[in-house]
């Protein structure tokens, strides 16, 4: 219930900077399973259109709804659209083995699979993929060679790697000149699936140029403009077009598992850490994503590699880790946020991962409240500040403040309720409702006490807002004030 003239209390039940998506499914779906991890430390719950239907993917929603209600936390929604992916068909049994040096059969006939055929969802199949190529199947993990083409919807290819194709993985054709829509006619009917149910992100998968984020931009403003967008970055044309798409974009993805199947592995590093440069600079949240603890899925520790992994992403300033299969269909979903938070934890309590951002460039347009954002951080900093107290209504201030990275809490006020949950996806961003619009003064004070009330500050604390005089016209952040706390 809104409570006028008041800030507005939200439970955060974790405390750390650097924010946690777990990817919802069946081995977390229930009530009680995705309660524990919320309370474990999930920020923003994904639900991937790859997978379930609109029935489990409603109750999947209602369940977020209610634990938000019952635990007063602001856990936000993330639907992931699943694009022009390439995927193989069920699997009799839901699985098949594949043996090194047999032959298998690829076809887009619409048969069950097994270790002798599967069905491929690409219609341009025999078109587009000539003997010789190579085909990757689940991120990678079986390669194929295309012998030759059986007939006019079947090509005959041979296994160079033995594994287990579960039903329903992606594959990719990285050497084949593939002709692919932006926006599918799937993605369409689950666009207006998610936006009716309110939902907070849409992530677009394969995206290609700045032109495929204009064109979900356009679909997604005719209904609920309030729901951000997350460009998945997974194909070298996105790395190539990344500047553009990061412009028009509300945050950006690196979705690991595609990019490195589409690029040469040992190039997603380095693409992974100039991505979160940029979008540090930019002040758009930036998503690392993919077999962060991919052994988790069947173990309940993760390999010290997934560890360092996941490390080196709060180090580089990634403002989320994301979670999938771990969460989704693993064995120790609860486990695997339990650990993910303790990584977090552990890195930004003993070293530095503060303190990063761009510096306001004159020429921009919003030079003045950049400033004033950037220097609350750097003024953090110097007087060791408790937290910063932002207010916003469109989220900028909000975004700005986290890019800079402080050390010290990032509070932010605002009575724009649908940006409340959207920011907590963003780098440190702890929201709160408030409604009053008589006095900057006055809303200072009201933080503070709240503040106080809640034990998020104490007596000889330093206190720094960050706000806009007057208040009542909504304009960008104008002003500073330091405050110790009586
Ligand atoms: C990825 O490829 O890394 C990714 C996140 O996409 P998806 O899980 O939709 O395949």
């Amino acid at each position: 219930m809104v409570t006028k003239n008041k800030v507005q209390g939200i439970n955060y039940l974790k405390f750390n900077k650097t924010k946690i998506i777990a990817t919802i499914g069946p081995a977390s779906s229930d009530y009680s399973t995705l309660k524990s991890m919320i309370r474990a430390g999930v920020d923003v719950c994904r639900i991937n259109f790859s997978h379930g239907d609109y029935q489990t993917h409603l109750q999947t929603i209602n369940t977020i709804k209610e634990i938000n209600e019952e635990l007063d936390t602001n856990v936000c929604i993330l639907c992931d659209l699943q694009g022009p992916k390439l995927r193989v068909g069920e699997m009799t049994g839901g699985k098949a083995e594949l043996k090194k040096g047999n032959n298998i059969l690829l076809t887009t006939k619409k048969i069950e699979g097994n270790k002798n055929i599967i069905h491929v969802n690409y219609q341009n199949l025999i078109r587009d993929v000539k003997p010789g190529e190579r085909v990757l199947l689940d991120d990678g993990k079986i390669e194929i060679k295309i012998i030759e083409k059986v007939d006019s919807q079947t090509l005959k290819a041979l296994i160079l790697n033995s594994g287990i194709l579960l039903s329903r993985k992606g594959f990719n054709l990285p050497e084949s000149n593939l002709t692919l829509q932006g926006l599918t006619k799937k993605d369409k009917e689950d666009l207006i699936f998610a936006l009716k149910n309110d939902i907070d992100w849409v992530a677009m998968s394969f995206v290609r140029s700045e032109k495929d984020i204009i064109e979900l931009k356009k679909l997604v403003s005719k209904s609920n403009p309030r729901t951000q967008i997350i460009a998945k970055i997974e194909k070298p044309e996105a790395v190539i077009n990344f500047d553009k798409i990061l412009e028009c974009a509300d945050g950006i993805m690196v979705a690991r598992g595609d990019l490195g199947v589409e690029y040469a592995m040992q190039k997603v590093p380095l693409i992974q850490k100039q991505i979160v440069e940029k979008c540090l600079a930019a002040s758009k949240p930036v998503i690392i994503a993919t077999q962060m603890m991919e052994s988790m899925i069947e173990n309940p520790t993760p390999t010290r590699a997934e560890v360092n992994d996941v490390a080196n992403s709060v180090l580089d300033g990634a403002d989320a880790v994301m979670l999938s299969a771990e969460t989704s269909i693993g064995k120790y979903p609860l486990k695997t946020i339990q650990a993910v938070e303790q990584i977090i934890h552990e890195i930004e309590t003993n070293s530095n991962p503060y303190y990063k951002g761009k510096k306001p460039e004159k020429s921009s347009p919003t030079f003045i409240s950049d400033e004033i954002c950037f220097t609350a951080v750097r003024m953090s900093e110097h007087l060791d500040a408790k937290c910063i107290v932002g207010m916003t209504f469109s989220g900028y201030t909000a975004k700005k403040i986290s890019s800079y990275r402080p050390n010290c809490d990032i509070f932010i006020l605002t009575s724009n309720r649908p940006i409340l949950k959207t920011l907590n996806m963003v780098w440190g961003i702890r929201g709160f409702y408030y409604d009053l619009e008589e006095s900057t003064d006055k809303t200072i004070s009201d933080t503070i006490d709240f503040l106080k009330s809640k034990n998020f500050i104490k007596k000889g604390d330093i206190v720094i807002n960050c706000s806009s005089m007057p208040l009542a016209l909504k304009q960008r952040t104008n002003s500073l004030k330091v405050s110790e706390v009586k």
